[in-house]
């Protein structure tokens, strides 16, 4: 058996989806498994949509992911170039070889002429007729006009697209590792572009023609491109005999709130569709990325797997090499998986939890910075996410739960402490100082024994003793156990903070 050999076949239009990482993630899986090469090619004939900065974006999302491909415009490979807009010239040989073999025709209807077609054709059943098998032979193509003709508006280079010629009333069949036996009425399928007016080839052949020469095995897509999947299945007949085929399968959509899940669900949703944080270079728009949201990659890859697949047990968490040991494609369900973000938040807090802090310490760290806190040592800083990380669902939650280790408060939960305040608390944190201050060696044990010998000696309950010394040093009732704060944040610092809230409380 030939190598396994898988390809990601983004066109550069845009933010990557959720969906387009799954499609991604189940390739480089299946290729990882196999032992075999996953392929990234940048579709981008269609130059009318091409968008600045897409194409890097993708690589920075499949880096971020830790998907790196064995071949790509960027690493290169032995099927190079990997762009199709630098492929172009080879495409038009293989339309050629199709019109020669009578599957395919030079077209040279003008925009006006077509627009004449879709107006005479209408009718009610039919609203918006194609260009196939029940028009094409009233059209101006080479079907139509005699060979001296064309020759003549070929030579003229007149402005001509090249179509497949569909044939009428076949079942086209082929076998989906995901929908197993999948038909189509040729009939049904209108006769596609093969070759544009600027040379260029469409989608429709060029993936064809690549996945041919670049030995492409297995094709895994969205399921949005099962609808094509007849025209790819004839040009594979026609040009390379079916036998070169890949395998196909075509991944089932991932569901929102409302249907498929659109960029626009997250805008009214307020969760992420898109990996990492895209901007609009037109329109300035920032749709906001999984990433920045404060996803850890190891829970956004598991999520994304875990959507639509299973692996027949109970186990929910999977790092990637897990996943390669455990993933097949026959456990990936044909119907269309939802997406539950309250889930999707599930596994992120899971993976925190998981994982070392040392492994994301470094973006919290740019959280902070990026709100003004300069972290300045190091090991500080990971002994306090340590502390913490049980009570962070996303990244960006570190910064609530754990900003008072390096600040003081700069308000007090005054709601909290005001009904319980009074002379007897003055004293006992009065006297608190002067015990703190007498403590030579700062630790858990000597800080915990002082304040609960203070507060039998005074008669006075300790939890809302405790609940006020927290408001002192956090500004809320909330983080870790107290004395834990006041050893990470040293003797000085809790003092100060106590004699700071001292001044305020004793208003009350
Ligand atoms: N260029 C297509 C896309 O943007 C790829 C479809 C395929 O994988 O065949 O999704």
């Amino acid at each position: 058996m030939s190598k396994v050999r898988v390809r990601f076949a983004p066109s550069p239009t845009g933010g990557l989806h959720l969906g387009g990482v799954r499609t991604v993630l189940y390739n480089y899986l299946f290729a990882k498994k196999q032992g075999g090469d996953f392929v990234v090619r940048i579709e981008d004939t269609d130059q009318t949509r091409f968008v600045e900065g897409a194409e890097q974006y993708i690589f920075n999302c499949l880096t971020w992911c830790g998907m790196e491909p064995d071949e790509s415009p960027v690493t290169g490979g032995p099927y190079a170039p990997y762009r199709q807009s630098e492929r172009k010239e080879l495409y038009r040989q293989y339309a050629e070889q199709l019109i020669r073999d009578g599957f395919a025709y030079y077209a040279f209807d003008t925009p006006e002429e077509l627009e004449k077609m879709r107006n005479d054709f209408k009718t009610a059943e039919n609203p918006s007729p194609q260009y196939d098998g029940k028009v094409r032979m009233q059209m101006k193509n080479s079907l139509t006009l005699p060979a001296d003709d064309v020759k003549k508006l070929l030579d003229q280079n007149t402005r001509h697209v090249v179509r497949i010629k569909m044939t009428a009333n076949e079942t086209i069949s082929f076998t989906d590792i995901i929908h197993h036996e999948v038909s189509f009425d040729s009939s049904l399928v209108d006769d596609k572009v093969l070759l544009k007016a600027d040379g260029m080839p469409t989608y429709h052949l060029a993936v064809v023609v690549d996945d041919y020469l670049m030995k492409i095995t297995h094709a895994f897509r969205g399921e949005e491109w099962l609808s094509s999947a007849p025209v790819h299945v004839l040009l594979w007949k026609y040009l390379f005999g079916l036998e070169h085929m890949p395998q196909w399968a075509h991944l089932p959509l991932i569901m929102g709130p409302s249907g498929k899940l659109s960029k626009r669900d997250g805008a009214t949703y307020g969760f992420p569709v898109f990996a990492m944080n895209w901007i609009d270079p037109k329109s300035n728009e920032l749709t906001e990325g999984f990433k920045e949201k404060g996803f850890l990659p190891e829970a956004f890859i598991n999520l994304l797997a875990v959507l639509g697949w299973n692996d027949g047990s109970e186990q929910e968490m999977y790092s990637m090499d897990e996943l390669i040991a455990h993933f097949s494609l026959d456990r990936v369900h044909a119907a269309g998986a939802k997406f539950d973000y309250e889930k999707a938040k599930w596994f992120n807090h899971e993976w925190i939890k998981k994982l070392p802090v040392t492994n994301y310490q470094q973006r919290v760290k740019e959280i902070f910075e990026s709100k003004n806190v300069t972290v300045t040592d190091d090991k500080y800083f990971a002994k306090v996410l340590v502390l913490v990380k049980e009570r962070c669902t996303l990244l960006t939650d570190f910064y609530d739960q754990a900003i008072f280790f390096f600040v003081q408060p700069a308000n007090y939960d005054e709601a909290s402490v005001k009904p319980k305040w009074d002379n007897e608390k003055q004293d006992f944190f009065t006297a608190l100082i002067t015990g703190y201050n007498a403590i030579s060696d700062w630790n858990l044990i000597s800080i915990e024994t002082e304040f609960k010998n203070l507060a039998t000696e005074k008669n006075i309950k300790l939890g809302e003793l405790q609940m006020i010394l927290r408001v002192m040093l956090v500004g809320s009732k909330m983080g870790p156990g107290v004395f834990v704060i006041e050893e990470t944040i040293g003797k000085t610092e809790t003092v100060n903070r106590i004699e700071k809230a001292l001044t305020i409380f004793s208003l009350f």
